[in-house]
């Protein structure tokens, strides 16, 4: 049986193995920040799309692609060796969705194997169906939530149910898998806004911590520029400005919100523009196995099916993206790349919500 960080692979780990996996990666991802800001050293954090197909139909979607190739789980396990020998310590698995993969099991087995800490964001459909198999290998799920009436979630995602689904397997998780950190990822838009405290108090309910995202503008993904989503979820600069300050306060009176208070007061009296480190932290890798330019997504960096990982990190672009960060692009609205961006900056209050997530709240 194989052994990474506190826990023995292959097995249902306890509350107390997956308390002291995360305060070692928490150590780790400290510790490799703190030498990256020295030494200047490249990505070490994957988000790998596992798949663009989706059972869904949310309209703000700019990944799903339910015509892409995906990669095969061999090369993906090949890929994560290659992650691991080029120091990556982490690996955010998302798509489309990627528990409808068959082979997701074997996927996030790798992941594991390769000595990443392992993190699934998922729609929750599948994930009752699916739990037994893939959670020894996964350290947390992100699940998304987009309104607390079921009637609302369910017809904006799509499919009638998901509320029910997403409900169940944080109940599920709760009961069967002690200590596996769930949180849950809002996405503030037009559709939600005055919903937004109920939102909170069915955290509060169900016993769980997240993140509200305001929704993204002016993005590329998936060849389709945002213009092509219905406009009518987007914010207006006054809602936003509302919805930031509103959420600040929310938190200072305790509610479950994990941003940091920075995030929403990048928002709060218009949008203020931010420092980018999120490229030298992440390495985005699509279904297709494309590395991601963030600043030019047209355009990959290259593709981890064909090329050496190694020789990806060391063409200009890598090193153009983590420059173009921080001096100039601050596109991005959600709260990975700004909330990463202040992990970097080793901002106290976000190292203090790591610990915390770290120690299980
Ligand atoms: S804000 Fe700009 S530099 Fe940062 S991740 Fe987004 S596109 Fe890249």
């Amino acid at each position: 049986m194989g052994q990474t960080g506190c826990q023995s692979v292959n097995r249902r780990p306890t509350a107390a193995e997956r308390r002291c996996r995360r305060l070692w990666f928490a150590g780790r991802l400290v510790t490799r920040v703190s030498a990256s800001r020295l030494l200047g050293l490249r990505p070490f954090f994957l988000s790998h799309l596992i798949t663009g197909h989706c059972n869904f139909l949310c309209p703000q979607c700019l990944w799903k692609n339910n015509a892409a190739g995906d990669l095969t789980a061999g090369e993906i396990r090949r890929f994560y060796a290659e992650a691991q020998s080029q120091g990556f310590i982490a690996n955010y698995v998302w798509g489309g969705e990627p528990l409808q993969r068959r082979d997701v099991a074997a996927i996030l087995a790798a992941s594991r194997a390769a000595g990443l800490f392992t993190l699934v964001n998922t729609n929750a459909w599948f994930l009752a169906q699916r739990l037994d198999e893939i959670a020894p290998s996964v350290d947390a799920f992100i699940l998304s939530l987009d309104h607390p009436l079921a009637e609302l979630h369910d017809a904006h995602r799509g499919l009638t149910g998901s509320h029910a689904r997403v409900l169940d397997a944080i109940d599920l998780v709760h009961r069967s898998q002690p200590g596996l950190t769930i949180i849950v990822n809002t996405l503030v838009m037009r559709q939600n806004l005055d919903a937004l405290d109920e939102m909170l108090e069915l955290w509060r309910r169900l016993g769980v911590a997240g993140y509200m995202n305001f929704i993204e503008r002016d993005l590329m993904r998936a060849g389709r520029r945002d213009e092509t989503r219905s406009s009518d979820l987007d914010l207006t600069p006054e809602e936003l400005r509302r919805a930031a300050a509103h959420l600040a306060r929310r938190q200072s009176e305790g509610a479950p919100i994990l941003n940091s208070r920075a995030y929403f007061d990048t928002f709060a009296n218009g949008r203020r523009p931010y420092r980018c480190h999120f490229p030298k932290v992440f390495l985005e890798v699509c279904a297709d196995g494309s590395v991601v330019d963030c600043t030019a997504t047209e355009r990959p960096v290259g593709n981890v099916s064909r090329d050496r990982l190694r020789d990806i990190l060391g063409r200009p672009r890598i090193a153009g993206m983590i420059e173009d960060g921080a001096r100039w692009c601050s596109v991005h609205n959600n709260a990975d790349r700004i909330d990463t961006s202040l992990t970097w900056e080793l901002h106290p209050p976000v190292l203090l919500t790591l610990g915390r997530l770290a120690w299980g709240r």
